[in-house]
């Protein structure tokens, strides 16, 4: 190394150095610059001689990472130490404890924090999630773990040049898989916004540079433009004396490309290219007055679009983000989108979370969007009890959404992920509210489960303990509590009837003088067709299998198998009479499941057939009977060639569990009407109610109820009961739906 340039590198270091202590320095207090520069004097040590990729000295990895949270984030002192260390216990030769020992339990608990969940992404897909789940933990610990780790994500993103290709392809896609989300759950717009536009560059960077040089190429008349849109404002409120700036904001480069993949657009064709944002330096108390102030000078000028209004001023995001968005038509006959806010709301815009802190004491609010969010994620990651997966899956299907605000009956304000139902309305107050929730009424008015909540709405949540959790509910639910609710209420349930299901086979068996050996119970899920024991017994639980039906077991079972071993059978039909004799059937149908103690028969694994499809069975020569799907791709070769070899096959139990109907019941209205209808749908029938609507506005009573039965018999019963309730006029079932 020569020594013009370690003299250089030690100069810009201490330049490097200074630019932190000096964006840190309006925070610092007593001697917290000196445990700043402790801390970077023990990363300086500890990294010493190593280099990054890039060819730099390591140390100015620590030192970006720094920088970013104190000038990005907006972090102090503690996290600015351990932003200069966050790589030392991971590379060197330092422990925790040492950490420890210098600076505090404090920041060596974010450094092991940071330590922990340096492997998250890493390639097995339940490692990742696993580690997601542990990086989600350390958050509920120490927000500031998450913080610092995403300061230096970014910075790896930012440095990605030097690295090979297939690392930059594998960090980037953590990010945007990770990272960018979690950004924009803690309010960090900017920083997401940069993850998004890096990830682009190093996957796509064909598409990265076109969408830069177009908005390079067309921002004169942009800005002109916006010069013009912006004047008569500009005017107005100088003349009203504030104190503000306009902004014309291009869209992000990542955005931008979703909108032109969604809409299948070119560039030319993004109508909301940029928004104009108007921000103003008033003081708090005055925040709200003054930005709809703003708002009535900018639509004197221009008329706003009334479906774009967006007020997160009188109720923030849950990120935390405020800002009064409208949409107003400019004179050119443009839609143009106009965000109005104050420097405080533009600092959490940009800054989130951190931000949020440094104004806290003075709003003095009650538990902020955000605090709420981590205390769910917490709960959230108690309660986790299926595959860590499907967990990351639902929990980042939460990360990006939108939200819907609804009201209690006691009037308390509740955030929701947009497009979220009754039902998970229920599953959000308590796991057993939603379990034994029945439908609501949603501003005095019936709705049931899937009713999608608006914004606004006052939601009571109906509850009955004979309600019970059911997969449907999986198909309307968006927030990952009801999902994990409902899939463990399920298990429950399947437990518990299952358990019922075993009792009655039992006793079954018992009275058919059948023994029950270790095998007893696989052979018969076998015979039903099925492949679970639980699966089983939890359909004759549910009386699916009736207990009769064990006689067909037994009577299969003491018949005398036909071997098919090789060469026993070459004609289908010789096999197809021998059925018939030993089953007084006439049919020459193999029953499969029902069949099976008197064939041998094994499924084709080039489709393997599933109880229900169309199937037919294939005499080979030296493997006996194949069961086929009459769609395997191998179907039209077997059956043309070799018709002499095929056998009919059918499923003996091919019951299916429940099906929907829909009922329509008229009558005249009367108090507690709909309680009896329910009494009669759920207790006495025990039929599954899915959704239930009513509607008595006129002192007729319409009701639509939405089930699931077994057969025509059982609807057949249910109808009958249901009009004989006082006041039902008439039942019919309607085939919608
Ligand atoms: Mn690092």
């Amino acid at each position: 190394m020569e020594t013009l340039q370690v003299e250089q590198e030690s100069k810009e270091l201490i330049r490097r150095y200074r630019k932190l202590l000096r964006y840190a320095k309006p925070m610092l207090k007593d001697d917290d610059s000196r445990q700043i520069r402790k801390a970077f004097n023990l990363a300086l040590e500890a990294h010493a001689g190593i280099r990054r990729k890039s060819g730099e000295p390591y140390i100015y990895h620590p030192l970006a990472v720094a920088q970013i949270c104190v000038e990005e984030i907006g972090l102090g002192t503690t996290s600015i130490i351990a932003a200069l260390l966050h790589d030392v216990v991971e590379d060197t030769d330092y422990e925790v404890e040492d950490i420890e020992r210098e600076f505090g339990g404090k920041v060596a608990q974010i450094i092991d924090g940071l330590t922990k969940i340096s492997g998250v992404g890493s390639k097995h897909e339940s490692g990742q999630a696993e580690n997601f789940r542990k990086m989600l933990l350390t958050l509920s610990q120490d927000v500031r773990v998450i913080l610092v780790k995403l300061a230096d994500r970014l910075h790896n993103m930012r440095t990605l040049d030097s690295m090979p290709r297939h690392k930059q392809l594998k960090i980037a896609s953590e990010t945007i898989f990770i990272y960018a989300p979690l950004a924009h759950r803690l309010g960090l717009y900017a920083i997401k916004t940069e993850m998004e536009d890096l990830h682009l560059k190093y996957t796509n960077e064909e598409v990265y540079q076109s969408i830069i040089d177009n908005i390079r190429s067309t921002k004169e008349v942009r800005d002109r433009f916006i010069r013009r849109f912006t004047r008569p404002i500009h005017q107005e409120l100088s003349n009203q004396d504030f104190d503000f700036t306009i902004k014309g904001r291009v869209k992000s480069i990542h955005s931008i490309w979703e909108k032109m993949k969604k809409q299948n657009i070119p560039f030319e064709e993004v109508f909301d290219l940029f928004a104009i944002r108007i921000i103003v330096d008033v003081p708090e108390e005055q925040e709200k007055a003054v930005c709809w102030h703003v708002y009535s000078i900018v639509t004197d000028f221009y008329k706003p679009n009334p479906d774009r209004l967006r007020d997160w001023v009188s109720t923030p995001k849950a990120n935390g983000y405020e800002s009064l968005h409208t949409t107003v038509m400019s004179r050119t006959g443009k839609w143009v989108e106009v965000q109005i806010r104050t420097q405080r709301m533009d600092d959490i815009a940009e800054k989130g979370y951190a931000a949020h802190w440094k104004y806290k004491d003075s709003a003095n609010k009650k538990e902020s969007g955000l605090e709420q969010w981590i205390s769910q994620v917490r709960e959230l990651l108690e309660n986790i009890s299926s595959n860590a997966a499907d967990f990351v899956d639902e929990f980042k299907a939460n990360l990006y959404q939108d939200e819907v605000f609804v009201f209690t009956p006691k009037g308390d304000l509740r955030t929701l992920q947009y497009g979220a139902t009754t039902l998970d309305f229920a599953f959000d107050i308590h796991t057993q509210i939603g379990l034994k929730c029945l439908g609501a009424k949603v501003n005095q008015r019936l709705v049931p489960l899937n009713y999608v909540l608006q914004n606004g709405d006052q939601v009571e949540i109906l509850t009955s303990n004979k309600q019970k959790p059911s997969e449907d509910w999986l198909r309307f639910v968006v927030t990952s509590k009801a999902r994990s609710g409902i899939k463990n209420g399920l298990r429950d349930e399947i437990r518990l009837i299952a358990e019922d299901g075993k009792e009655i086979v039992h006793r079954k068996l018992k009275q058919l003088k059948i023994e029950v050996k270790s095998d007893t119970f696989n052979q018969l899920t076998r015979f039903f067709g099925l492949t679970q024991v639980t699966d089983f017994l939890y359909r004759v639980g549910k009386g699916i299998i009736e207990p009769k039906e064990l006689k067909k077991f037994k009577d299969a079972s003491e018949k005398k198998k036909i071997s098919t071993r090789p060469s026993n059978f070459t004609d289908a039909r010789e096999l197809g009479k021998l059925i018939t004799e030993k089953t007084g059937r006439d049919d020459s149908i193999l029953f499969l499941g029902q069949d099976l103690n008197l064939v041998d028969y094994k499924f084709a694994t080039c489709c393997s057939p599933i109880p229900g499809d169309d199937v037919f069975g294939f005499v080979t020569i030296n493997e006996g009977i194949k069961i086929h799907r009459t769609n395997c791709p191998n179907a039209p070769e077997l059956l043309s060639k070799h018709g002499h070899r095929v056998l009919k096959a059918k499923w003996a139990s091919d019951k299916r569990e429940s099906f929907e109907a829909t009922l329509e019941i008229i009558g005249t209205d009367r108090v507690g009407l709909i309680n009896d209808v329910t009494k009669i749908i759920s207790n006495e029938l025990k039929v599954n109610m899915k959704s239930i609507t009513v509607d008595t506005d006129t002192g007729i009573f319409e009701g639509r109820i939405v089930l699931y039965i077994n057969d025509k018999k059982h609807l057949g019963e249910l109808v009958k009961k249901l009009e004989s309730v006082e006041g039902v006029v008439k039942v019919n079932r309607i085939k919608d739906k």
